[in-house]
């Protein structure tokens, strides 16, 4: 997410670090903010951590926000990947702080909040405010009327679709294509752009079913699209 201050990465899953280089410059990144502690949300923290310490040297260490419990979970990682010698490998290159759901964060002209979602883990949807317009993450989340009121009216919802066109029984940590229009729905948002989404989905067929729910414009996230939001 780009504003005329701030240049914010929103999650970094297994993939996501090539992908983005090839949009942005790692060192354009002023914080780098993580919803859950789930491996295709944050594991490419690790690529970077390299990227930002070879390659792009940063004179400060990167802001890396991560939800409670964050930091232990980092650190069992740097141990399994065998740099148990070396404590600085993650904190050297990430200036590393937990955020309190409860509270915003401003990053530039950017104001940061959280609503906790339901999920197999702590995890949580991450709206941004800026100037107006906003932008809401739905991060990973079974429906939620609490997710959705997040969502309120936000420019774009950027909602997870991880069942596709499918269902998923017993507990709940997903949503399908058809369940993220009637939240898109539910939280009036000005246009739902759907994400997580199986590779093998096809894309029609997801917006279709988003718009059972949802009458405002609809699309699947592509890797490199821009969107403006405004
Ligand atoms: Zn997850």
């Amino acid at each position: 997410m780009q504003t005329g201050a701030a240049t914010i990465l929103l999650d970094l899953g297994c993939g996501a670090l090539g992908k983005l280089q090839l949009a942005a410059s790692i060192a354009d990144l002023d914080a780098i903010v993580v919803s859950h502690m789930h491996a295709d949300h944050f594991f490419d923290l690790v690529p970077l951590r390299y990227g930002l310490k070879y390659v792009r040297r940063l004179s400060e260490r990167m802001p890396l926000w991560l939800p409670r419990g964050g930091r232990e979970t980092l650190e069992g990682l740097r141990k399994i990947i065998g740099r148990d010698d070396n404590v600085d490998f993650f904190e050297g290159v990430f200036a590393i702080r937990e955020y309190d759901a409860e509270e915003a964060i401003a990053i530039g002209d950017v104001r940061l909040t959280f609503c906790a979602t339901r999920h197999y883990v702590d995890a949580f949807s991450i709206r941004a405010d800026c100037n107006g317009a906003s932008l809401t993450y739905s991060a990973d989340t079974a429906p939620s009327p609490a997710v959705a009121e997040h969502a309120r009216e936000s420019t774009i919802f950027l909602c997870e679709a991880s069942l596709g066109l499918g269902t998923e029984e017993g507990e709940r940590g997903h949503m399908s294509a058809r369940e993220a229009g009637e939240m898109a729905r539910r939280a009036d948002a000005g246009r739902l752009v759907l994400t997580h989404y199986p590779a093998a989905a096809e894309p029609a067929a997801l917006v279709a079913a988003a718009r059972e729910n949802f009458s405002g414009p609809v699309e699947c996230a592509v890797d490199g699209r821009e969107l403006p939001v405004e």
